[in-house]
């Protein structure tokens, strides 16, 4: 398959639909990104690239890192993590409060914000310390991107905690049900602080490989996680990955993924490869428009959908 002549073709469809989709305004140093950039990179197993538009420029990953923390605290904790978060979509905002409340203060999955702070939470537990904490997700993604560069942006981690409230009230709420253990603060800082770190295209769809491959990186053999895992994490990539709009991901894209409010997205075509995409311009639900749209072509001109 002409994989470079196909990236090229969508780029050209989907650039018309660029200033459609609303950057998120929740802090100032997203506000000011550019709606008019396209990204889109594949990784094959033998770590071949095919990209096209800005794929050199690093932008916020921000709920992308999710996947991360999540894959990190499945290896530590195993199935004991499933005593602090579910793994049923929430039908709700990724922010929202209203059904952690009925809920007990359990979220419903790592990938709501409520969820990835729980998760969070754990690696500090384990790592015994909240620096320690987020460096291990760090050295994990520059691993699995395996990219040492990878760095994680102060002026936008300080901006989140500034304009923090509502992720503060849901760590908040979870420690009120006892299901936090440490500093709220101290948590949430972390949460921002690997929801800040930056990457491009090329490193996400690199950073995928695990995931395609039953937690082995195709490349260089390192096995991360255990197939099982593996399987557990693109499951719930499938069904969560997209908060509300995971049903809408999963049957216009059909493959699973996970976005962020960045404008990037990641997704995973089993056996074959990694992809992610980036348009800053997000649909109602928080994810991007164009992004979501660039996937739903390339997996109608491929028939690379898992169903
Ligand atoms: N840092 C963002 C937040 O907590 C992440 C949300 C997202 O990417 N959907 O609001």
């Amino acid at each position: 398959m002409d994989y470079q002549a196909i990236l090229e073709e969508i780029s050209q469809e989907v650039r018309p639909f660029l200033k459609n989709g609303k950057v998120a305004d929740y802090i100032p140093a997203l506000a000011s990104v550019d709606p008019e950039q396209f990204a889109m990179s594949i990784t094959l197993f033998d770590g071949t690239q095919y990209s096209v538009g800005d794929m050199d420029k690093c932008f916020s990953i921000q709920s992308i890192s999710k996947v991360f923390s999540f894959t990190l605290a499945l290896k530590t904790f195993g199935k004991k993590l499933y005593e602090r978060i579910g793994i049923e979509p929430s039908g709700n905002p990724f922010n929202s409060l209203v059904q952690l409340e009925y809920e007990h203060g359990k979220p419903r999955n790592p990938f709501i914000n409520a969820g990835a702070i729980n998760v969070t939470d754990a690696l500090v537990n384990h790592y015994k310390s909240d620096e320690l904490a987020f460096l291990e997700v760090l050295n994990f993604i520059k691993s699995i991107a395996d990219d040492d560069s990878i760095l994680s942006n102060e002026i936008v981690s300080k901006s989140e905690m500034e304009y923090g409230h509502r992720n503060i009230a849901l760590a908040n709420l979870m420690k009120s049900f006892n299901n936090l253990d440490n500093d709220v603060t101290k948590v949430v800082d972390v949460y921002f602080r690997h929801c800040s770190i930056e990457m491009n295209t090329k490193m996400l769809s690199r950073a995928m490989l695990y995931l395609a491959n039953h937690g082995v990186d195709p490349i260089n053999a390192k096995r991360y996680i255990s197939a099982q895992q593996a399987k557990r994490i693109n499951a719930v990539m499938l069904t969560c990955g997209h908060y509300d709009a995971s049903g809408d991901f999963a049957f216009h894209v059909g493959l699973p993924g996970k976005s962020g409010v960045g404008g990037g997205i990641v997704a995973v075509v089993p056996k074959l490869m990694g992809i992610s995409v980036w348009a800053p311009g997000l649909n109602a639900q928080g994810n991007s428009l164009v992004g979501t749209k660039a996937l739903e072509l390339f997996t109608s001109k491929t028939s690379l959908s898992i169903f």
